[in-house]
């Protein structure tokens, strides 16, 4: 029997790190900087999320430093424990590597999910140095492994130089559509709601959300910064606009510590972290009218 509506994993992997390392101290930092927040009462939601639902935290995994093999195995393991005792899961990374058992753990309870990616790299590069998993891999192994549903899945916040001309095309044949950063403000963020909306429709969606997508000047302590990026307000903003949504299971990764100042992007993760609990705590509800309306009739 599910005893919470919400568990978070801390994932204190970056075995995947091809430039900054140091995510793995990402789960402690987050929820150090997590004892700012205010989780009484949630002034855009209108809700007190916590009277009526259970979080808890799910402790952090115990996984290999030296082996990523290992380690994706254990990731896997301990979030379909979870699983078993939560609803949904939010990981809190660990680099983006962990993306890629943590979806393999939701495909076992909801099939292949829509994917909504919000990053400023794409992550779904073949190989670095011939490895295949990495941080900068998850997406292309999760494409081979059919873990998402490849005609409406989106990647947002994406900016930057990249290795090739043909980046773009290869991720494009993976089934991705591109949001590019310079939107929030050509477009706006309404606009790019709608867009995401649009293309995922009601189906389940796992959210994945790299720090990184956030500007450096908002989340300096991260593996590969990239200016440019996103302002967290521009974040919190679109999250909130994507209401109605049916999300399933949320990460957030890539926040490296030792490259922080003042707890700047801790405290945005641990944030964003909440705002990925209200999407899911909504969609479950929603989910659960759902269930209940045949009855009322
Ligand atoms: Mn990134
Ligand atoms: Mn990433």
């Amino acid at each position: 029997m599910p005893l919470a509506e919400v568990a978070y994993l801390g994932v204190p992997f970056d075995g995947g790190c091809s430039f900054r390392p140091g995510a793995r101290f990402g789960p402690g930092a987050i929820r150090q900087a997590s004892r700012n927040l205010r989780t009484q009462w949630h002034p855009a939601y209108e809700t007190a999320p916590f009277d009526d639902h259970q979080a808890a935290d799910a402790g952090d995994v115990s996984c290999s430093p030296f082996c990523i093999g290992d380690a994706l195995t254990t990731i896997e393991v301990t979030a379909d424990e979870v699983l078993t005792r939560a609803k949904a899961v939010v990981s809190l990374g660990g680099d983006h590597t962990i993306a890629l058992p943590l979806l393999r753990s939701v495909n076992k309870i909801h099939g292949p999910v829509a994917l909504l990616h919000i990053d400023a790299h794409l992550d779904t590069w073949d190989t670095y140095f011939g490895a295949p998993h990495t941080h900068g891999t998850p997406f292309r192994r999760a494409a081979e492994e059919k873990l998402y549903l490849q005609d409406c899945s989106v990647h947002v916040g994406i900016r930057g130089p990249l290795y090739s001309k043909l980046d773009l095309e290869r991720d494009a044949a993976l089934g991705f559509m591109v949001i590019h950063c310079d939107e929030f403000t050509t477009r706006g963020i309404a606009d790019i709601a709608a867009r995401i909306k649009g293309r995922i429709g009601d189906r389940p969606v796992y959210l994945s959300i790299d720090i990184d997508s956030l500007d450096p000047s908002a989340a300096p302590g991260t593996g590969t910064p990239e200016v440019a990026g996103m302002t967290s307000r521009e974040m919190l903003l679109l999250l909130r606009a994507l209401q109605g949504m049916q999300f399933v299971g949320a990460d957030i990764v890539e926040v490296s510590p030792a490259y922080d100042h003042a707890e700047i992007t801790s405290l945005a993760a641990a944030t964003i972290a909440y705002e990925q609990t209200m999407l899911l705590l909504k969609s479950r509800m929603a989910m659960a009218r759902k269930l209940k309306a045949p009855e009322s009739k």
